[in-house]
């Protein structure tokens, strides 16, 4: 059986019964689908199968275009892994990697702070050594998705307490099953629903830093560029799949006849185009430091204006709602909705426009550094 056979074969027979997120990424893992390219030594892998480029792209083509649910193990495998293998210890890599592989441990990614988002080098959180080879991280994260479900949190926190900007900060592993020591606290949005949290660390013990105390501002760049880079492939299929269901509906709807609706379906699938051979180009390669924030600009701006295609294209059913809103009970959103909901956020999480826009001037053109 050739590998797309076999992962078609393997989705058909499990999506039916697809069980809650948690049970899903342990299926997954059970069966070998969770880090399939990751390397190893001797023809060993810390995760599954030693995939090929060309198989890893195959089985994300065929999740997506298989309608199988988001993956909630999304942080640690495509960027927790990653930065392990490129800068984490032998042991560290034998520790952390396989019980993502198998779909056990969910992570997340404590970066952002009030006041340090953007400017991240703005961080407060302090992590201070207690004398057992440890510290005691001590600080507020926000907006960390899926915290209220993680097992494990990597964090940015200043090592340093003398150093400024993105000198002494240190990139840290933390269990987050600390009571008292770490809260979560959920942050309930617009349409009632909590994706992301607050987290207030008090004293959490830290047993490790990735790349060394001090170093955490390099780790956490090269992680950022996968969150913004080569990770993204896999969704693009998905936009393809989102794209089919808003041109379905432009048709069902007659919104397909109006010419100025035609002339945006098309510039979607122009730029989706475009979009697909850029993460293509750029797959796997490194040191191109224009790539990850292109990518990012081109993809979150494009998915917005799907959205706001979506609910356009739907006319009237557009704009209302199944369900009456109640304060007591989530906004029951249409996936027009939700799609246009959900991508207010594609422009700013994993970096916003803006930031992308001065990384690419900075870096790429050579145009002088923003005033600070
Ligand atoms: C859905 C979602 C999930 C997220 N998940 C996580 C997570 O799991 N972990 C985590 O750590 N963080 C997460 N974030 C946080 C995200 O990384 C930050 O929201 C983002 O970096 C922007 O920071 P901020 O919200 O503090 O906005 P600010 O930095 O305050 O920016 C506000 C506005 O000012 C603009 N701006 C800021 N500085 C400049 C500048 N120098 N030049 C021009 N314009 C500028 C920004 O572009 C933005 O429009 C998530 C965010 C979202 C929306």
């Amino acid at each position: 059986m050739d590998f797309r056979t076999e992962v078609r074969t393997w989705l058909r027979s499990h999506l039916p019964d697809v069980p809650d997120p948690r049970t899903w990424e342990r299926e997954l893992g059970q069966a070998g689908w969770i880090g399939i390219g990751w390397p190893g030594d001797d023809g060993e892998t810390y995760g599954n199968r030693r995939a090929t480029l060309g198989e890893q792209v195959i089985w994300a083509e065929e999740y997506a275009r298989s309608k199988a649910p988001a993956r909630m193990g999304h942080i640690g495998e495509n960027l927790l892994a990653p930065t392990l293998i490129t800068y984490g210890t032998e042991e560290q890599k034998r520790r952390h990697l396989p019980p993502v592989a198998r779909g056990e441990a969910l992570w997340c990614q404590g970066y952002s702070e009030p006041g340090a988002g953007s400017d991240l080098a703005g961080i407060r959180t302090t992590a201070t050594p207690d004398g057992t080879g440890a510290y005691a991280v001590t600080g507020q994260k926000i907006w960390t998705s899926l915290a209220q479900d993680a097992d494990f949190c990597f964090v940015l926190a200043r090592t340093d307490p003398r150093s400024t900007r993105h000198h002494g900060l240190s990139f840290l592993l933390l269990d987050m099953d600390q009571p008292g020591r770490i809260e979560v606290r959920p942050i309930r949005q617009l349409t009632g629903t909590s994706e992301f949290n607050e987290v207030f660390f008090d004293g959490a013990r830290a047993t490790e830093t990735v790349g060394g105390e001090g170093n955490g501002w390099r780790v956490a760049m090269g992680l950022l560029a996968l969150e913004r880079g080569v990770s993204t492939l896999a969704q693009q299929i998905g936009f393809a799949e989102e794209l089919d269901r808003v041109v379905a509906a432009a048709v069902a709807s007659g919104a397909a006849e109006d010419p100025v609706i035609r002339a945006r379906l098309v510039r979607q699938w122009a730029e989706l185009d475009t979009m697909r051979r850029h993460a293509l180009r750029t797959l796997g390669t490194t040191g191109d430091p224009g790539a990850p924030s292109v990518a990012k600009l081109l993809w979150g701006g494009w998915h917005q204006r799907l959205g706001e295609l979506a609910v356009q294209v739907a006319g009237e059913a557009g704009a209302a709602g199944p369900e009456p809103w109640t304060a007591r009970r989530p906004y029951e959103l249409t996936p027009a909705q939700h799609l246009f909901l959900f991508s207010r956020a594609d422009t700013i999480y994993g970096g916003s426009d803006e930031i992308q826009r001065n990384i690419i001037a900075e870096r790429v053109l050579g145009l002088p550094r923003e005033p600070r």
